[in-house]
């Protein structure tokens, strides 16, 4: 061989292995591409799943941050796995385990749940500050528990306001439903023995199915004025205010009692006319009633820049102090003989502050015993401009009539 060829294949040899070695460079450098592409894409997934798991928290803290029930799971070892702000609001704390969980009651529902895997409901008090809680606690799998606390004290004083509403209507019905029922049998027996008794038991009869009816009447006023207010509309109080007295002048007369009314002028409302008159009425009404005669009672309508104020002031047997926060009660009377006596259904302040309340206003009292009352109630004004054509104002009123 000569020289010229070993250099020819030396070179030859060396391009082949510079080749070789550029292919294999270029191979291991595809190699390392791929990895890094596939490592990149694997992180990428990762960072995927990881944003979707995040917002999957998110929207499940929202929704169990925001829930007003208390939610809590306990594992199979009945340990707090996660507790929601609301179970601490509830229990006062969060507990580690079901051994912290209080009130007892609901410790011994959850343990029963985690033996029987029954899921089960109980309703039990905790003190300072005192709420009625209803726990509800369901197997959750593999031994675990899940339970939801929430707080039941204003359904339950609900319930118990209903329960008492009830039964006192009943009473109240009752006894003229008796005293009709007594009348009716006494006035058939004297019907031929004693013909002059009639016309007593007569009005007897006429009395009580009276009294009746008005408790009806207002029971039936009260369950419409506590489901809300009427559509709005512009209503003249100072117009409703001389319509209630006209129709409260007879009684005044017969009671011996001086009614006059005091305007500045127009008082504009909004709200329901009807109802307005309804409130005008029952303390006109009140104010005749517990007055002696020679007694007397004022209305006053007086229109400030935003708000309108009716007041009934009377001379009569006043409220004692003690008295005052519960007058509003359903039901509630001082005395409960005057009352029946006068005509009266213990419902009539109710309905007052009822109507008050749904146009946005209040009632207040103040009294002084054998010196008299007043009732003061606040109304907003309604601004003329959006009024311009009242409903109520058959008939505007200014000055002082008797
Ligand atoms: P009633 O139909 O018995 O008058 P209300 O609900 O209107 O029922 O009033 C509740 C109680 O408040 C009355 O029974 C009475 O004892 C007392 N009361 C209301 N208004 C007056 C008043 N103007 N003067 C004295 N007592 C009043």
């Amino acid at each position: 061989m000569d020289l010229g060829s070993v250099v020819v294949g030396l070179m030859a040899l060396v391009a082949a292995a510079g080749i070789g070695a550029a292919v294999v460079a270029h191979r291991s450098r595809s190699a390392i591409v791929g990895a890094q592409r596939s490592a990149r894409e694997a992180r990428a997934d990762l960072d995927r799943r990881e944003a979707t798991a995040r917002e999957q928290r998110g929207v499940q803290d929202l929704i169990l941050g925001s829930m007003q029930e208390g939610v809590l799971l306990l594992d199979a070892e009945l340990d707090t796995a996660f507790a929601n702000e609301a179970l601490d609001r509830h229990l006062g704390g969060r507990p580690a385990s079901v051994a912290q969980l209080l009130p007892l009651d609901f410790q011994e529902a959850v343990r029963g749940v985690a033996t029987s895997s029954t899921p089960v409901t109980v309703e039990a008090e905790r003190h300072a500050p005192d709420r009625w809680l209803r726990l509800t606690a369901a197997p959750a799998g593999d031994g675990a528990v899940l339970v939801v606390v929430s707080d039941v004290t204003d359904a339950r004083r609900i319930d118990a306001v209903r329960r008492d509403f009830v039964t006192n209507a009943s009473h109240e019905l009752k006894t003229p439903a008796a005293s009709i029922q007594a009348a009716a049998e006494t006035l058939s027996a004297v019907a031929e023995d004693d013909p002059a008794a009639v016309p007593r038991f007569a009005a007897q009869l006429e009395r009580e199915a009276l009294r009746l009816s008005r408790i009806v009447a207002d029971l039936l006023d009260l369950s419409r004025l506590e489901s809300g207010g009427e559509v709005g509309e512009p209503v003249r109080l100072d117009v409703v205010v001389r319509e209630e007295m006209e129709r409260a002048d007879d009684s005044a007369k017969r009671a011996g009692v001086d009614l006059s009314v005091r305007t500045n002028g127009p008082a504009l409302v909004r709200g329901s006319a009807r109802d307005l008159s309804l409130l005008v009425r029952n303390l006109v009404d009140n104010a005749i009633r517990h007055t002696e005669a020679g007694g007397r009672v004022t209305v006053d309508t007086n229109e400030q820049v935003d708000q309108v104020t009716l007041t009934v002031t009377d001379t009569g047997v006043g409220i004692p102090a003690r008295e005052l926060p519960r007058i509003f009660e359903r039901f509630y009377r001082v005395d409960r003989a005057r009352s029946r006596e006068t005509g009266g259904t213990g419902l009539g302040l109710s309905i007052v502050r009822h109507v008050a309340e749904n146009h946005g206003g209040s009632v207040a009292a103040t009294s002084e015993l054998g010196t008299g009352s007043s009732f003061v109630v606040t109304l907003p004004a309604s601004a003329p401009s959006e009024d311009a054509a009242p409903s109520s104002g058959r008939r505007a009123g200014e000055g002082t009539v008797n």
